[in-house]
């Protein structure tokens, strides 16, 4: 690692947060000498059908779900797609791996979330799908964006990555609405290693992603819930190797039983960062309701760039890792459409933002560190 803290702990941005329960029941399935799709995933795939009232889909990962999910709505070469340019990469790759063309919108500078306002200005012929991104694990005005979607013939895909566990107006996230991607990534709010799912009630997007999660073959996933595989065989479309294995829902098993505590936690330390930041002028917070939002990160905003990085470079020096949550993608070589394209807001926000640690194996105290150590450079700094 960078740099330590003089008692050599490195309080890290985020990490795996893996038990006993995760170490047995992989153990069983290594023990089983079936590692690859079978009756575990199934099993996993019950209890997230079971947690969402309707139906879900493993695949190997978070960007794979969103691929899916976007060629079974009828994405494709030629079309595009509303995003917003402060995401992780994953949601560009997932919309451009379709062939279509991820087009890069403003943020709500309060919420974080695809601007409607940007996002109306983007629209053209060939907008076919939009796809909301639930920053830090907040959903920001979800409704308004399907009432701008169904007005506007859009399928949405909601990039919920960030936001297993997270409650929009009494419902969860995934448990309504068109098709919702979840990751299951090692840092995510929980985890199968790597991994992800789809959730939906759209039969025919099921089916698709059913199929082309495993090369496109016919039914095999129904085979394969058995520990079987099919022989004879159609194949009718373009498919990927992008199922989960029974090691990975393994893990995802062990780790959703205790979803509960570890939501908690991460609740419980978000809140404690808002209570000791909250009234400081150099910095400002990302407003959430944390009784309602299960966090993925905890960003905040610092008042200026040069600021950012000389600060984020003194807490590590301090043993405090920080993170940048993201690198806008309208800035990549390889989605930016033209040398003059400029999105005023996300760029703006971008040079203040820095996420501190944030995960469930953090303690109250180390909260507690990360703010005393942060608070005391800033004031050094003004
Ligand atoms: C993690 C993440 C993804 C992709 O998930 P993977 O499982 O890593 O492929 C997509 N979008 C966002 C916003 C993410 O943070």
């Amino acid at each position: 690692m960078d740099s330590m803290k003089p008692d050599g702990k490195l309080i890290r941005l985020s990490k795996s947060c893996i038990g006993d329960d995760e170490k047995k029941m992989v153990l069983s399935v290594l023990d089983s000498e079936y590692l690859g799709m079978g009756s575990t995933v199934g099993f996993f795939e019950g209890l997230l059908s079971e947690y969402f009232g309707r139906q879900v889909l493993c695949v190997n990962n978070g960007t794979a779900a969103l691929q899916l999910a976007l060629e079974a709505v009828g994405v494709g070469r030629g079309d595009e797609v509303l995003v917003q340019s402060l995401t992780y990469v994953a949601t560009y790759q997932a919309i451009s791996a379709t062939g279509a063309i991820p087009v890069s919108c403003e943020i709500d500078s309060n919420t974080m979330t695809i601007s409607i306002e940007d996002a109306k200005k983007k629209l053209t012929k060939k907008t076919k799908a939009v796809v909301p991104v639930h920053y830090a694990g907040g959903v920001g005005n979800l409704n308004d964006i399907y009432k701008f979607s169904r007005e506007n013939n859009l399928r949405i895909i909601e990039d919920a990555a960030h936001a297993f566990g997270t409650v929009y107006q009494n419902s969860k996230i995934g448990s309504q609405g068109d098709v919702v991607c979840f990751s299951f990534d090692g840092i995510k709010n929980f985890t199968s290693g790597e991994g992800g799912c789809i959730v939906t009630d759209d039969r025919k997007v099921l089916s698709v992603v059913s199929d082309a999660r495993l090369l496109g073959v016919k039914r095999d996933s129904e085979q394969r819930y058995q520990n079987q595989r099919s022989w004879e065989f159609d194949v009718d479309r373009q498919g990927w190797r992008y199922h989960m294995s029974n090691v990975m829902a393994a893990i995802g098993i062990a780790q959703f039983r205790r979803f509960s505590q570890l939501s908690k936690k991460r609740q419980t330390l978000a809140i404690h960062y808002d209570r000791l930041l909250e009234n400081n002028s150099s910095i400002s917070l990302h407003p959430s309701n944390y009784s309602e939002v299960v966090p993925h990160i905890y960003p905040i905003k610092i008042r200026n760039k040069k600021n950012r990085d000389e600060l984020r470079e003194d807490l590590l020096k301090n043993g405090i890792q920080t993170g940048v949550h993201y690198y806008p993608n309208h800035l990549l070589s390889y989605y930016r459409p033209h040398d003059n394209f400029c999105l005023p807001v996300t760029e703006s926000i971008y040079g203040k933002l820095m996420s501190l640690p944030l995960h469930p194996d953090l303690s109250l105290l180390d909260v507690e560190l990360v703010c005393e150590n942060l608070l005391r450079l800033l004031k050094i700094k003004s």
